[in-house]
C-alpha cells in the first residue's frame, strides 16, 4: 500500500483487501438533521443512528472484521471452562508477544479496574505518558494519583515530532528521585496516546523507560489498545527499526513490560480484552479477583466467538498491509484539510482526524465549548458524527466553575477498513466549508449536566439561532443537495 507510484501524481491510499459484505447508509436531510441534534441536546453521543451518515465516534468495537476472523467465530469450543478457544487464544498471545499468562477480561477498562486495585493504595502515583479516561478513574477511585510526563511537544497542535506520546524521561527520573520508588505504583506507557490525537511512542522510548523502571524495582506496564497504530508508526516513522517486521517490532516492544492489557476492541478488531505477563505471581494476584469481576479464566466475560475471531486478528496484525490502511486514510486526510487552512492536529496520528477546535473556532469564548459547538455544526452540515475531547469532557472544578481543557479537539474516528475514500473525501469537503462558513457557528451551555462524565449524557443548547442560520447558509450554497 505504502510504495504504489500514482501517473497522475495524486497520493492515494491504496487498500490491500476488498469489501465483501456491506451495510446500507442514509443521509437524512438536513432539516431532519437539525432536529436530531436539537433532540440529542447537541451531544452527539445522544444521536441515534438512523440519523447518522459516517459513524466517526470512536474506534472501538467497530473495526471491520476480514473473512477468515468471521469464520473463525463458526468453529468454537463453547466450554465454559477449559476450552480449546481460550488455550488457541493464549498460545497466540504468547506466540506474539513471548508472554505465558493470559487473563482475558470483558473490556479494556476491566484490566484497569483489576490492575489498579491489585496496585494502587491511597497516596501512590501513576506516572504515565498520557492519560486515558477510564485508566484515570480506576487509579482515582483507588486513591492513586496520575502524573502526566509528556514531552512538550505532546500538547503542541502543530508539530513534526514523530513521537509526541514519548514519556519524559528526565520528569520520571526526577519524579523517582524526589518520591522515592515505594510511592510509586507502576509505571504505564499507553502506545497511541488516545486523548492527545492518537500520536505514537518510540520503541527507544519504551526501552529507555523500561530500564528506569527495573533500576528502581517500579512495575512497567504498558496499555496496548492502540498498539496496532503504534506498531505501523514505529517501522515507518523510526530508521532504526525500518527494516525489522512488524512482528519483530512486537517482540522487542513486549519485552519492556512486566504487563501488558488491552482493549480488543481496538487491538484484534473484537470486543474484549486482557491482561499478559511472564510474572507468576502477578498472575496469581489478578486470577484471584478474576471470576468476581469478570468471569471464569478461561472466558472472563468475553464470548467465545468473539475469542476465536481474536486469534486470527491478532495475528493479521503482525501484518503490515493489514494495520496500515487506519493511519494512511488518517494522514490522506490530514493532508488535504491543511491544503485548505483547516486547523488540525499534526503530525497525523493514529486512530482518527482531530480537528482543533481551539483554533478552529476562536472567535467563541472557549466556556462555550469551542469542541463541542464544532462536533454539532459538523453533523448538521454533513450528517457526519465526530467525538468532543475538549472542556465538554473534563469535570467540573471543586467550587463549581469549568476546568478548561488543555486541547479542544473534535475527533473524526476512522474505524479500520470501514469508511471508502469517497467517504473520506465527502467529510473533508463538509470540514473545509464549515471552515470557510465558521464565523456562523456559535457556542453551547449546558441544560442537563451529571456530576460525572458529563460528556457522555449532558445536554446543550446553542447560545443563540446559529444553528438556523448555519442551515440557511448550506441551502443557498447546496440547493437541494443533501
Ligand atoms: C479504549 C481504550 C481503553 C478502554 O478500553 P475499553 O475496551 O473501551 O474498555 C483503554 N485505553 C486506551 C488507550 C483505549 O483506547
Amino acid at each position: 500500500m505504502a510504495n504504489i507510484k500514482y501517473h497522475l501524481g495524486e497520493e492515494i491510499p491504496l487498500e490491500m483487501h476488498k469489501v465483501r459484505m456491506i451495510q446500507r447508509l442514509d443521509l437524512v436531510p438536513i432539516e431532519r438533521r437539525l432536529e436530531a441534534i436539537k433532540e440529542a441536546g447537541n451531544n452527539t453521543f445522544l444521536l441515534y443512528n438512523k440519523d447518522i451518515y459516517l459513524d466517526m465516534l470512536t474506534d472501538s468495537g467497530v473495526n471491520a472484521m476480514s473473512d477468515n476472523q468471521m469464520a473463525a467465530m463458526m468453529t468454537v469450543d463453547d466450554s465454559y471452562a477449559g476450552s480449546a478457544t481460550f488455550t488457541r487464544l493464549k498460545d497466540k498471545l504468547s506466540d506474539i508477544f513471548d508472554k505465558k499468562y493470559f487473563l482475558p477480561v470483558h473490556q479494556g477498562r476491566a484490566c484497569e479496574n483489576l490492575l489498579s486495585m491489585a496496585y494502587v493504595r491511597k497516596g501512590t502515583y501513576v506516572p504515565m505518558n498520557y492519560h486515558f479516561t477510564t485508566t484515570k478513574a480506576h487509579i482515582m477511585v483507588n486513591g492513586g494519583e496520575v502524573l502526566e510526563l509528556h514531552m512538550s511537544e505532546a500538547l503542541n497542535p502543530v508539530s513534526s515530532d514523530p513521537f509526541k506520546g514519548n514519556m519524559n524521561l528526565d520528569a520520571l527520573n526526577e519524579l523517582i528521585e524526589k518520591e522515592g520508588a515505594d510511592k510509586i505504583s507502576f509505571i504505564r506507557l499507553e502506545a497511541g496516546t488516545n486523548l492527545i490525537g492518537g500520536q505514537p511512542v518510540a520503541l527507544e522510548n519504551y526501552i529507555a523507560t523500561s530500564k528506569i523502571a527495573r533500576e528502581n524495582g517500579i512495575p512497567f506496564i504498558i496499555d496496548a489498545s492502540l498498539l496496532a497504530d503504534n506498531l505501523h508508526f514505529i517501522k515507518t516513522r523510526e530508521e532504526k527499526y525500518k527494516d525489522h517486521s512488524i512482528r519483530e517490532i512486537t517482540k522487542l516492544l513486549s519485552e519492556t513490560a512486566d504487563i501488558i492489557y488491552f482493549s480488543a476492541r481496538k487491538l484484534g478488531h473484537v470486543r474484549g480484552g486482557g491482561i499478559i505477563t511472564n510474572d507468576e505471581s502477578v498472575y496469581k494476584t489478578l486470577l484471584e479477583m478474576l471470576p468476581l469481576y469478570e468471569g471464569f479464566s478461561t472466558y472472563g466475560g468475553m464470548s467465545t466467538r468473539e475469542m476465536e475471531a481474536m486469534v486470527v486478528g491478532l495475528e493479521e496484525t503482525m501484518d503490515e498491509e493489514m494495520i496500515n490502511q487506519g493511519p494512511l486514510f488518517i494522514k490522506y486526510m490530514i493532508n488535504e484539510l491543511l491544503k485548505h487552512g483547516v486547523p488540525v492536529i499534526t503530525p497525523p496520528g493514529g486512530l482518527g482526524a482531530h480537528l482543533n477546535a481551539m483554533e478552529f473556532l476562536s472567535h467563541i469564548p472557549q466556556e462555550e465549548y469551542r469542541a463541542g459547538a464544532l462536533a454539532s455544526a459538523l453533523y448538521i452540515a454533513s450528517g457526519v458524527r465526530g467525538m468532543e475531547r475538549g472542556t465538554v469532557s473534563e469535570e467540573r472544578e471543586a467550587d463549581g466553575s469549568d476546568h478548561l481543557a488543555a486541547v479542544e479537539l473534535l475527533r473524526l474516528a476512522l474505524p479500520r477498513r470501514v469508511f471508502t475514500l469517497s467517504q473520506v473525501k465527502y467529510t473533508i469537503d463538509r470540514v473545509v466549508w464549515l471552515y470557510e462558513n465558521r464565523k456562523l457557528i456559535g457556542g453551547l451551555e449546558f441544560y442537563e449536566e451529571p456530576k460525572v462524565l458529563r460528556f457522555f449524557f449532558g445536554k446543550l443548547k446553542p447560545t443563540s439561532n446559529w444553528q438556523e442560520k448555519l442551515v440557511e447558509k448550506f441551502k443557498q450554497d447546496f440547493g437541494d443537495s443533501l
